[in-house]
């Protein structure tokens, strides 16, 4: 299960402090210390748990809750609070424009992030929000990647935009959205190719759609197993094209959290869905509370 090391580690830590009927700022340091070793080994972002304790630890030493009637309780819930701000604490929900104007979302991310079969999931959202969402197939270096969109749109009985791989992306989002206007589609959804690496041409392309296409929102799809390098990869993204949101993807497996816990921090973007399974359906709204109170056990 996700974060079931850090979640353990956590809670010895609170096991401790609850045990404790005073608390010396000692204490409170020393049980920040493992709070600090926890995350970290769970790969947070190094900055963002410095910054993380130290808020935590501001609150905590101070008259009001070291003389308190239940100190310890009291450190766990302003650990509670800051992890939960951490996390941007309200849900963000993608932005659809009003009325019957087209909301164009574009999906970005490396190979094998999940980003076709989120592509799909996202449409299945939105199918239950009423709208008829149209997915684009823009990945044209990969014809498997098309045809899996395909499939998953017949699975979700949504429509599937393709131009085969003979054109340029950046003209069949284009004609993706043209095509949309005449069917009644008020969201586009534009399916683009991912590579191994972050490389130019990848974001050559996609500066190239957001440049000839009226982009609402670029939603960055990213594997919470890989840790680290997805907020590396939603920074560099970020800074090269500008996103709007980032969906995590493989919290089902037994990722250590540090994805989760540093995204938003390093990046200032929100995450707005997780990904919690293979099936179209494992897609869940990201609540900040619910993910910290999951973390904290
Ligand atoms: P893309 O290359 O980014 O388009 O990635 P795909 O959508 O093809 O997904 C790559 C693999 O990850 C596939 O086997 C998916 O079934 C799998 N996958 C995607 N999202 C999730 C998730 O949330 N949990 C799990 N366990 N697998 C996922």
């Amino acid at each position: 299960m996700a974060f079931d090391s850090l979640s353990q580690k956590l809670q010895n830590v609170f096991k401790n402090l609850r045990s404790k009927g005073r608390l010396t700022e000692d204490d409170v340091k020393a049980a920040l210390k493992e709070v600090k070793m926890a995350l970290l080994e769970a790969d947070v972002n190094f900055k963002v748990v410095k910054q993380f304790t130290k808020a935590v630890q501001e609150r905590a030493i101070g008259s009001d809750v070291m003389n308190g009637l239940n100190p310890g309780q009291m450190v766990i819930k302003i650990v509670n609070e800051e992890m939960v701000k951490l996390m941007g604490s309200e849900t963000t929900e993608i932005a659809l424009r009003p009325g019957q104007q087209i909301t164009v979302i574009m999906m970005v991310g490396l190979q094998g992030a999940g980003k076709t079969t989120t592509t799909a999931k996202i449409a299945g959202k939105l199918k239950q929000k009423g709208k008829k969402p149209l997915l684009a197939a823009c990945d044209v270096y990969r014809p498997a990647a098309i045809e899996q969109l395909k499939i998953n749109g017949e699975k979700q009985e949504v429509e599937v935009f393709s131009m085969g791989d003979k054109n340029k992306p950046v003209n069949i989002a284009k004609a993706a959205v043209e095509h949309a206007a005449k069917n009644g589609n008020q969201v586009v959804i534009l399916d683009t190719a991912g590579r191994l690496h972050v490389d130019e041409d990848m974001m050559d392309e996609l500066i190239e759609i957001k440049e000839n296409v009226d982009v609402a929102q670029t939603i960055l799809v990213v594997d919470a197993m890989t840790g680290q390098d997805a907020v590396n990869v939603a920074g560099t993204f970020d800074e090269k094209i500008g996103i709007d949101g980032v969906v995590l993807t493989k919290l089902d497996g037994d990722t250590r959290g540090g994805a989760a816990l540093s995204i938003r921090a390093v990046t200032g973007k929100p995450i707005l869905y997780v990904g919690m399974g293979e099936k179209l359906s494992d897609l869940e709204q990201f609540y900040p509370d619910r993910m910290a109170s999951r973390i904290l056990g």
